[in-house]
């Protein structure tokens, strides 16, 4: 190994602890849009934004504009959390290491080995909205900052209700309905579960579902689960699926179906 490899590999090591950013300070219950400090909006929807034209998130998601700022999000949406999906594998014998937050690949140029991060990112509010997004770059801080980027862009909603024949209980815990996702050879079937029972998913799955809001989950899934990237598509995949399908309002009110975030009834 040269030296040059090792002192790169020295960086990414530390890298690997931060995992999570910090919690964001505590917002009122009242929907209020937060004010970023600096941020100089570009596109049309983000200078609404600013003015405070929009204050709800649905306003732009169900028109089905695009966002190009992730700024707009992070002022629209109160206790947004982001995490990194484990995706990659450090070196390691006998079958390699262990996982690790940045997939590591190498390009052979007259010059040498050029290595490369891709990294995995998810963002959501634990309240119906979530995202992910993937970044790519020579370096792993500037991959981990355009995936966290993309994630907020890829934003949407989700739809949640009660549609476990166990439970029947018409509280937004679990999915409306069994759904399906694939992307490659992978896989994913979600099925809701009763109260209680947990998610019941591939852990960098469960990290999506938990930042979207959903409490109890069953699976299945089949083909090579072990590309996460592939794995976590099909989850977004059939989670996008799911806030498309349509419910009559008869089995809406039924399974007590939510969509995005929890509406505190109004007395
Ligand atoms: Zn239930």
């Amino acid at each position: 190994m040269t030296e040059k490899n090792k002192i790169e590999e020295e960086s990414v090591e530390e890298e690997k602890d931060v995992v999570t950013d910090a919690p964001k300070d505590e917002t009122p219950a009242i929907s209020k849009p937060v004010e970023i400090e600096g941020w100089v909006p570009k596109t049309s929807i983000g200078k609404k934004v600013k003015e405070g034209i929009i204050t709800d998130i649905d306003d732009i998601l169900d028109n089905g504009r695009p966002i190009m700022e992730a700024e707009i999000v992070e002022s629209l949406i109160h206790g947004l959390e982001n995490e990194l999906l484990l995706i990659g594998q450090s070196k390691g014998k006998f079958g390699g290491g262990s996982r690790r937050i940045f997939k590591q690949t190498q390009k052979k140029t007259p010059e040498g080995n050029k290595p490369s991060f891709c990294c995995l990112a998810v963002v959501g509010n634990r309240d119906g909205y979530v995202g992910v997004g993937s970044g790519k770059s020579k370096d792993t801080v500037p991959a981990r900052e355009k995936a966290v980027r993309k994630a907020k862009l890829n934003l949407f909603k989700i739809k949640r209700g009660c549609g476990s024949w166990e439970c029947n209980c018409g509280s937004p815990h679990t999915i409306p309905m069994m759904i399906e996702g694939k992307c490659g050879s992978v896989s994913i079937k979600l099925m809701p579960a009763p109260k209680g029972k947990g998610l019941c998913v591939d852990k960098e799955c469960q990290k999506v579902l938990k930042l979207a809001g959903i409490k109890d989950v069953w699976s299945k899934t089949a083909g090579q689960t072990r590309v996460k990237n592939n794995l976590i598509n099909a989850l977004v995949s059939a989670l996008k699926k799911l806030s498309a399908s349509k419910f009559n309002s008869k089995t809406a009110k039924k399974i007590g179906l939510v969509e995005g975030k929890i509406k505190e009834k109004i007395q």
